[in-house]
């Protein structure tokens, strides 16, 4: 084998101005513009550089062909990082990590149509400056007997913000059960601090008594919280006090009564099996002064943090310096708006997608799971590569919502041949219409209920392409 010099070699490499200049670079170089691609093939040359300089023996045309591939390859993983449309076929309705509610028709409507410009803050009828957002507000008020309502950022940034304006310098009592963390990034105890208030803690883990809030009073106390704890629970030797009956504490003492629903209910869900989510417009009634609530969990709309109650509190808020911060954008009074009218006109349950889909009954599931599977060998007729099964299985709630039920429904599960369950998993992901689906004892399973009829094109496609590849 002849011998060859590394400085031989290293000449060989392809320069940055050679790649940028290829046809093979010019769709990477206008989708991420001439400065981003010159780093690119720049990494791509140092890559090939360390690479020769330890050894790595290429000829010249090979050189180019294999900084080209790389620029190629760097490309597209960059432009998959960025927020790209999926088929969620995990079950999980509310997936954080997939963008949590998927939009109605209407809502989708409303927003693309709030993106020019509209009356976000202006009054047609007088032809000046209107409130912002009244729209959304009033339909809140509607939908739960408050008072008034706000809209925020999201329910961690509502519950901050009703901290921090009643809060900050005095005291919040609060349930040792309730200290919860809900996801990595919420925790009762930060988001207090950071507030500004003071925490003390009652009761025990599985049971605080009334007169555990009552002994805890004192000059210093501004607010009595309730959270509910979301994403887990707490059962058997338990006892909480009514929140009729902290409401009377709290009125009686002059102190607000606060409760953080989460996800909550605008209409009572147990039709769906939703039994245990407080409904909104409950707590309300029994005397909660405010609660917050997240505009993309169960209520089904953009991402969003709903203060409702008291006027004079709601109206406080609404002059407070932090409101500035934490407003919301046109499209989401818009999104919100339009999801909240499907509660009004009472068609949310078919109207609004995480509903529509929790409303899915096994029996329908099963249904259309067998008629998926039959499609797809159909499909597939030609090729010996994939064994379809149906196995029942359970679907979940997700965003921290109601973690004991797990609604009935039949799986497709799918074995290949030759490929991996984790190799199908991930060629999945990487179709054009990226499909997310899970792996159960070693096969690849989805589950219709999150998939819309309208996406099950796109999902047998992109399980072909997986059986192709
Ligand atoms: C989910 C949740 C939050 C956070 O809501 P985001 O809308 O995600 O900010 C706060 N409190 C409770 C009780 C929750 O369940």
């Amino acid at each position: 084998m002849p011998t060859r010099s590394k400085t031989i070699d290293l000449a060989n490499l392809p320069s940055i101005d050679e790649i940028l200049r290829n046809e093979r670079s010019r769709a990477g170089r206008e989708t991420l513009g001439e400065a981003r691609a010159t780093d690119l093939a720049r990494d791509v040359v140092a890559g090939l550089r360390s690479e020769t300089v330890s050894g790595k023996i290429r000829a010249k045309n090979e050189m180019l062909d294999e900084a080209l591939l790389r620029f190629e390859q760097r490309t597209l993983v960059e432009t998959l990082s960025g927020t790209r449309p999926v088929i969620n076929a995990t079950g999980v309705v509310i997936h954080t990590n997939l963008g949590r509610a998927p939009l109605s028709e209407t809502a989708k409507r409303a927003m693309a149509e709030a993106s020019r410009y509209c009356t976000l803050e202006y009054d047609l009828e007088t032809g000046v400056r209107g409130p912002r957002g009244r729209r959304a507000e009033d339909l809140i008020v509607q939908l739960t007997g408050a008072e008034a309502a706000l809209i925020v950022n999201n329910c961690a940034a509502a519950a901050f913000f009703v901290l921090s304006a009643f809060a900050a310098g005095g005291e919040v009592i609060i349930s040792r059960g309730e200290m919860v963390e809900i996801g990595g990034d919420f925790r009762v105890p930060d988001v207090l601090l950071s507030s500004g208030g003071k925490l003390r803690e009652v009761g025990t883990t599985n049971r605080t008594r009334l007169t555990d809030f009552a002994r805890a009073v004192n000059k210093k106390t501004r607010v009595i919280l309730r959270v509910h704890p979301s994403n887990y629970r707490i059962v058997g030797f338990t006892a909480m006090p009514k929140l009729s009956e902290l409401a009377a504490l709290a009125k009686t003492r002059k102190v607000i009564l606060y409760e953080d629903i989460g996800s909550g209910a605008l209409i009572d869900l147990s039709a769906i099996g939703l039994t245990d989510e407080p409904v909104v417009a409950r707590s309300l009634a029994q005397g909660v002064d405010i609660v917050t609530f997240s505009g993309d969990k169960l209520l089904g709309g953009p991402q969003a943090g709903i203060i409702a109650g008291r006027k004079a509190l709601i109206e406080k808020l609404r002059k407070h310096p932090l409101y500035r911060a934490l407003r919301v954008d046109k499209m989401t009074y818009a999104g919100l708006g339009a999801t909240l009218q499907a509660y009004v006109q009472g068609s949310a349950l078919k109207d609004v997608p995480v509903l529509s889909m929790l409303s899915r009954s096994s029996d329908q599931l099963a249904k259309r799971a067998s008629e998926f599977a039959k499609l797809l060998k159909l499909r597939l007729a030609r090729t010996r590569k994939l064994k379809i099964e149906l196995v029942s299985g359970a679907s979940a709630i997700g965003g921290g919502a109601a973690p004991a039920i797990q609604p009935k429904t039949t799986l497709i599960a799918l074995t290949h041949s030759r490929k991996t369950s984790q190799a199908m998993e991930r060629d999945l992901r990487f179709a054009d219409m990226p499909v997310i689906s899970r792996i159960v004892n070693d096969r690849v399973v989805l589950d219709l209920r999150t998939v819309a009829a309208s996406e099950e094109e796109g999902l047998i496609n992109a399980i072909e392409n997986t059986v192709r590849s």
